[in-house]
């Protein structure tokens, strides 16, 4: 049995005043809800505030981004060892806005991954497809080379410490939701990748979807069998939107 997981990635949001607000009415709210595990993923300069508002909750932190390389003259990267040292659990990497803004391949995710892993992290893999990839029929050979790019480079029993994030990229930020249905179709499908590798780790890999959830489409997504819980962008703001996300997770068990 996959326990559910949901995650808030904060992206460039936040002041050390608001962190705060959001964080104690998150600890608050979440107390008493121990079948989920709930993770924030705020920028890198809140982390260590977040870490320690979280400490003594059931709220863990993650980072939004690292570096593929372990140390040296890469001005502006932040390691794998250095989040771990400060007291991150997870960190996510190929974010699509990451891929697309920046530039990153899936070698560099997939090296990232890996150095997460190396670190004691667990690396949130995103994956998603555009709006013309899905209209062109494309969107299984999209993810199918974004997760075989990490599964090139990391063996098949690592994706038990691996969490991956189906992110359709037509579905983040814009209001525009997977149905139910399709969600359960890509998750499933992902599954399969690893199943033809392992069937038993397929079966322990946690999947999240992510794209626009909100407390409305929470339920129905998480209810499906392949959708293990959430990676939540703009509604993660708000902790009663965020606390409730994390209430239909616990609803889909
Ligand atoms: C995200 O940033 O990963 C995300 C899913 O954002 P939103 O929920 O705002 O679409």
């Amino acid at each position: 049995m996959r326990r559910p997981l949901v995650m808030g990635n904060w992206k460039m949001n936040g002041s050390l005043s608001s962190n705060d607000s959001l964080l104690h009415a998150l600890s608050r709210q979440l107390k008493d809800l121990d079948s989920v595990d709930v993770a924030v993923c705020p920028p890198f300069i809140y982390l260590p505030q977040a870490i320690d508002l979280c400490e003594s909750t059931r709220v863990r932190v993650g980072a939004q981004n690292m570096s593929d390389q372990d140390s040296g003259a890469y001005t502006g990267e932040v390691s794998g060892d250095m989040l771990r040292e400060l007291g991150c659990t997870y960190v996510l990497v190929g974010h699509s806005e990451r891929r697309t803004l920046y530039g990153e391949t899936d070698q560099a995710v997939a090296a990232k991954t890996e150095k997460a892993l190396e670190a004691g992290l667990v690396p949130v893999l995103c994956v998603g497809e555009t709006l013309e990839e899905r209209q062109s029929g494309e969107m299984e050979s999209v993810i199918g080379r974004q997760v075989k790019a990490v599964l090139e480079r990391c063996a098949i029993s690592s994706f038990t410490q691996i969490v991956i994030a189906y992110e359709p990229v037509w579905a983040i930020g814009t209001g525009e939701t997977a149905t139910p249905s399709q969600a359960q179709a890509v998750h499933a499908y992902i599954r399969q990748l690893l199943a033809a590798e392992d069937a038993e780790i397929a079966e322990r890999c946690t999947i999240l979807y992510g794209g626009s959830v909100n407390e409305k489409s929470a339920k129905s997504l998480f209810s499906m069998a392949d959708v293990d819980g959430g990676l939540v962008g703009g509604a993660s703001l708000k902790a009663d939107s965020f606390s409730a996300i994390c209430r239909a997770a616990a609803q889909s068990l």
